[in-house]
């Protein structure tokens, strides 16, 4: 990180040449996302905390068009944990006219606050929604998505940052109802997670999933597994298969 006085030269905080710098990783991780049918028409996204920042793309933009000079940068303590609609600080705002940080901010903070979380990933990936289509909610309004004896769960970690699952657990992940306003999913996401304290993943109707990680490179790669899982977890289903059992629920 630079040591430029950042209340001088606020643009320190997105200038860098390591390609690992977070305003770097960011546009470069959207890019990915944006080819994986992730991020397109703008929504999703990810947001990463490094030490005492947090960095975040700009909302409605095409996320893979994203330059260093468009992220937000806040700092982690915040005088008021964000909440929908609330006043947020800011340690850097792009200068380009128009831009508002993502929608998505309290929904990341869910995680950096309850789970630890150094990065937050935010699909609005097809395999994702049509999981949740096949899981509709019971009687008491609550759906899981639960799969079992599929190697890519030992890709998974325990709450999204704790020891990683065996090829001999269940994988779960709940599923929340969306809401026409994308910050208004912050108390439902929080409520999820405190009822699936394990689950390093929250899957939302119609819309997508979140998933965050002790690092960037952990929320990278366990949204990659799971989006295979969802993949799979559809195909299963629409063969007729069980998600949960292996060959002996067959
Ligand atoms: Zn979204």
């Amino acid at each position: 990180m630079s040591v430029t006085n950042i209340h001088e030269d606020p643009d320190a905080l997105i200038r860098s040449d390591d390609p690992e710098h977070p305003a770097n990783l960011i546009c470069e991780l959207c890019r990915d996302f944006y080819k994986l049918g992730w991020v397109t028409g703008t929504g999703g996204g990810i947001s990463i905390r490094h030490g005492d920042h947090v960095y975040l793309a700009p909302s409605g933009v095409q996320k893979e068009r994203i330059h260093p000079s468009h992220i937000f940068v806040l700092p982690f303590q915040q005088t008021a944990v964000p909440k929908p609609g609330s006043k947020r600080d800011f340690l850097r705002i792009p200068s380009q006219k128009g831009l508002k940080e993502s929608a998505c901010t309290p929904l990341f903070w869910n995680a950096f606050t309850m789970r630890d979380a150094r990065a937050c990933i935010h699909t609005h990936s097809q395999h994702a929604v049509m999981l949740t289509l096949l899981h509709p909610a019971d009687a008491q309004g609550n759906a899981t998505f639960r799969i079992s004896h599929q190697e890519m769960i030992k890709g998974i970690r325990i709450g999204g940052t704790g020891k990683t699952l065996s090829y001999l657990d269940t994988l779960e992940i709940p599923i929340i109802e969306n809401t026409p306003d994308e910050e208004d999913l912050t108390e439902g996401m929080s409520r999820a997670m405190e009822r699936y304290p394990d689950a390093g993943a929250v899957l939302v109707r119609r819309h997508g999933v979140y998933v965050w990680g002790g690092s960037w490179e952990q929320a990278k790669t366990q949204a990659e597994c799971l989006d295979y899982l969802f993949e799979i977890a559809v195909k299963m289903r629409l063969a007729g298969m069980p998600l949960v059992g292996g060959d002996a629920a067959a």
